[in-house]
């Protein structure tokens, strides 16, 4: 009987865990370690954060689930990872913290056959003194089921104001120079104008998007060429064509090196200092890999060799440092094995991308400004699957190659979606292919597929965006014929 523990439940843990149980069924033991009771489908805390679904929409039990799929449950954090085992027992092992209540504190050793590190981001607020809803500087984050609530009803005070006739400033973007998921913020400021514009006080509201983007519609993927009804366009043009339609003033090439009191204090490219005063802030946090550490079997500490300087984890990619002319999309991950270890994988955002996507600056005072490498919930549930499909080669048909899935070879999507009607809605949606983006394939179009680039505005957007939210929940519920529903 073979041990695969899965560190994390969340978009790439889940998936390749029921795959998993599914593929094995009970001659293997699936083992899963999450510090959190519920399972969160992050992309829709966006509606949430404005009001327009409460949490328990976005969330639900993972115990329950684990206990009809026969998958063990540990509601905790891992801590220590020891690959080769330690001192007389060579078996490897990792160590736990638990979270769930009934054990707060306690800890265990879970030994196993093949671990996913599935840990995603650590939501890094501490990068930017007085960042986000647990320093005080007064802002607020949409990044969990929580930060949304807390978000909606800041955003709910801040719209009682503006109906009592005081003009308020907000703010929507990123709370640092290395910030990814460009592509949530700007759905959310997408939300909050229509809130605000349903709430008919959209005058006395300045809205602004903050962003560590060199322009408008970088999404951390280097931006994109879009083919629109056989015109091109850039998804510069196309997001600026946006703000400016719904009038939200952007501020980009910006890093905010602290919150204080209600104002920004932010540096631009240009290495000047400026000040913005607001009423509310969503910004988002930089992200890092999970605070795993590694030890040898001697009780040495490889926690270098294992996680990159971010905290994420090593994988198959090329870390050579390159300029950027010369990065490649053979650069990216196909396999997300540990290159030491091979029954190590980190599909999701827990594996070290090789360098970003977007072009990088500097300021003159040596600050980095360049978004990180988006890695979205698509791609994070294919990385997943392909993981448990290795391991379950490995384990009932070993010598198979290994499954690949690089993102230089995967589509994206973003879909801002406002409003949560079925008539009413809106979105503005973007799709590209590859996300990584392929020079020596695509060389006339910035990398990528000219068909299968693409930005589009209206209704439609909005029902796929819906049909996403209830798709992925009746998947991840493991629901009758769930893995017919694609990734
Ligand atoms: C506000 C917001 C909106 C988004 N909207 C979209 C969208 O519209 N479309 C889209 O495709 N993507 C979207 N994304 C991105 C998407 O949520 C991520 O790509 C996806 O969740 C990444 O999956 P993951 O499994 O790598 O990480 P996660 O889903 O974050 O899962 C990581 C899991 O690991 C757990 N964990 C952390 N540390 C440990 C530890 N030490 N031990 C054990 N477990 C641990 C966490 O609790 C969590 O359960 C959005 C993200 C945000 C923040």
């Amino acid at each position: 009987m073979a041990r695969v523990v899965i560190m994390g439940a969340g978009v790439a843990g889940h998936t390749a865990a029921l795959y998993l149980k599914k593929q094995l069924g009970k001659a293997h033991d699936v083992i899963v370690v999450t510090p959190n009771s519920q399972w969160n489908w992050i992309p829709s805390n966006i509606w949430v954060g404005v009001g327009k679904m409460q949490q328990k929409q976005v969330l639900f039990a993972l115990a329950p689930l684990y206990k009809r799929k026969g998958i063990e449950y540990h509601q905790a954090l891992a801590r220590v990872l020891r690959p080769e085992g330690d001192g007389d027992d060579a078996t490897p092992s990792i160590e736990i913290e638990y979270t769930d209540p009934k054990r707060k504190g306690e800890t265990a050793r879970l030994h196993y056959d093949y671990l996913v590190n599935a840990t995603g981001p650590k939501l890094n607020f501490n990068a930017t003194p007085g960042l986000g809803p647990d320093q005080d500087g007064g802002t607020v984050s949409v990044c969990t089921a929580d930060h949304a609530t807390h978000a909606a009803s800041a955003l709910a005070e801040a719209i009682a104001k503006m109906k009592a006739g005081e003009r308020q400033t907000l703010v929507i973007g990123t709370g640092h120079g290395t910030c990814t998921c460009e592509g949530a913020a700007f759905e959310y400021v997408f939300n909050v104008e229509h809130e605000v514009r349903e709430a008919g006080v959209r005058d006395l509201a300045e809205i602004i998007y903050f962003t560590n983007e060199y322009e408008l519609g970088d999404f951390g993927v280097g931006g994109m060429l879009f083919n629109q009804k056989g015109f091109q366009t850039t998804s510069k043009m196309w997001t600026e064509s946006l703000f400016r339609e719904r009038g939200v003033r952007p501020i980009v090439r910006a890093h905010p090196h602290r919150i204080e009191d209600g104002i920004i204090h932010y540096e631009t490219l240009d290495g000047a200092h400026h000040e913005l005063p607001f009423d509310f802030a969503m910004l988002l946090p930089p992200f890092r890999g999970a605070d795993l550490v590694a030890y040898d079997r001697e009780g040495n500490d490889i926690s270098d060799r294992l996680f990159a300087a971010n905290g994420m984890m090593k994988v198959d990619a090329d870390y050579a440092p390159k300029a950027y002319e010369e990065w490649k999309a053979a650069d990216w991950p196909k396999t997300y094995r540990s290159p030491h270890y091979d029954n190590i994988w980190a599909p999701g955002i827990a594996f070290a991308p090789p360098h970003p996507i977007s072009v990088p600056h500097t300021s003159p005072n040596g600050t980095v400004i360049t978004p990180a490498p988006p890695r979205t919930g698509m791609p994070a549930g294919i990385m997943g699957k392909i993981v448990a499909d290795t391991i379950t080669d490995r384990i009932k048909n070993p010598g198979r190659p290994d499954h690949e899935a690089s993102m230089a070879a995967m589509g994206s999507a973003c879909i801002a979606s406002a409003g949560t009607g079925l008539t009413t809605g809106s979105a503005a949606s973007m799709t590209m292919y590859p996300t990584v983006p392929d020079h020596e394939k695509y060389p006339d179009n910035n990398g990528r597929h000219r068909s299968f680039t693409s930005g589009e505005i209206g209704l439609a957007g909005h029902w796929i965006k819906a049909l996403l939210h209830f798709g992925f929940i009746y998947k991840m519920k493991a629901r009758p014929f769930w893995w017919l529903i694609p990734e």
